[in-house]
């Protein structure tokens, strides 16, 4: 196993479950010292932090709802005096809901650009600002295979935010390059997490993981990608997007 990232700090928000959860523990696989960011902290978020202070990596969890500009500063502000830098930062934090445009109210439209997109302008934001000085930075923005395919049960706010990831992701790729820092997007197909579980039911998931070639995905294969973009493999790659979709949508 290389421990390509040993001694990188690495923030992952929406860490204690699903996609983030795998993203983290492969970041410390591969050497790297973790924030553990959560909008919500309980008792079991105990069993990830031992599974990666195992690994012989620090580990610190951080409850921020990074759509509130407060607590993203205040979680930024940890890390700082914590660790002294940041080397990466993961914008995983999302979430969706099963409503097609006839369904969704404004207010419902508004959550989801805000969970799935103005977090991840905050948290860049405050990252950059770190990134810069340091001039070296690696950020990845996740986004989903409905950034290009639309969303298939019509979750049109969701689908809104994921391909708007990839315009922001191209643009702070252009502002980061002169600092040293890279901003990649990885898009996701059809992971076994429960928001997946949430929004298509068991019946809709089996459904649609018959029409995956390698069938349903895991968090780490997700997590295996980001690594990738985080350690020498991502040297030059920026404002780009990985699929890690097993086939589902080529392109
Ligand atoms: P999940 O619901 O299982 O986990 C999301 C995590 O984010 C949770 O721990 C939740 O508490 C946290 N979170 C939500 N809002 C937050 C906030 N405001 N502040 C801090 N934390 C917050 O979802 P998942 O399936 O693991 O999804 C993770 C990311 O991957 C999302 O951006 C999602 O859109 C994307 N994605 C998922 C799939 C899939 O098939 N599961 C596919 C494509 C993209």
């Amino acid at each position: 196993m290389s421990l390509e990232l040993n001694g990188k700090i690495a923030l992952v928000t929406g860490a204690l479950r699903g996609i983030g959860k795998g993203i983290a523990l492969v970041l410390a696989e591969k050497g790297a010292d973790i924030v553990l960011n959560d909008k919500t902290v309980g008792k079991e978020s105990d069993a990830l932090v031992n599974q990666i202070k195992a690994m012989g990596r620090n580990v610190i969890v951080i409850k921020a709802d990074v759509t509130i500009k407060d607590e993203v500063k205040r979680m930024f502000e940890t890390i700082e005096q914590g660790f002294g830098r940041l080397d990466i930062l993961i914008n995983n934090a999302g979430s969706s809901q099963n409503k097609n445009i006839f369904e969704m109210e404004l207010e419902d439209w508004q959550y989801i650009i805000d969970t799935n997109l103005t977090s991840a302008f905050l948290c860049s934001k405050e990252a950059m600002r770190i990134m810069r000085t340091q001039l070296f930075g690696r950020i990845i923005c996740i986004s989903s295979v409905v950034a290009e395919r639309g969303a298939i049960l019509g979750h049109v706010h969701y689908a809104a935010t994921k391909s708007g990831i990839l315009g922001m992701t191209k643009t702070l790729a252009r502002t980061g390059a002169p600092y040293g820092i890279t901003v990649n997007a990885v898009a996701p197909g059809i992971i076994e997490t429960e928001l997946l579980f949430k929004t298509h039911g068991i019946e809709g998931v089996e459904k649609l993981s018959a029409s995956v070639p390698l069938g349903l995905g895991k968090p780490r294969h997700v997590g295996l990608a980001v690594a990738f973009l985080c350690g020498e493999g991502g040297d030059y790659l920026t404002g780009t997007t990985i699929d890690v979709n097993g086939g589902f949508n080529m392109r």
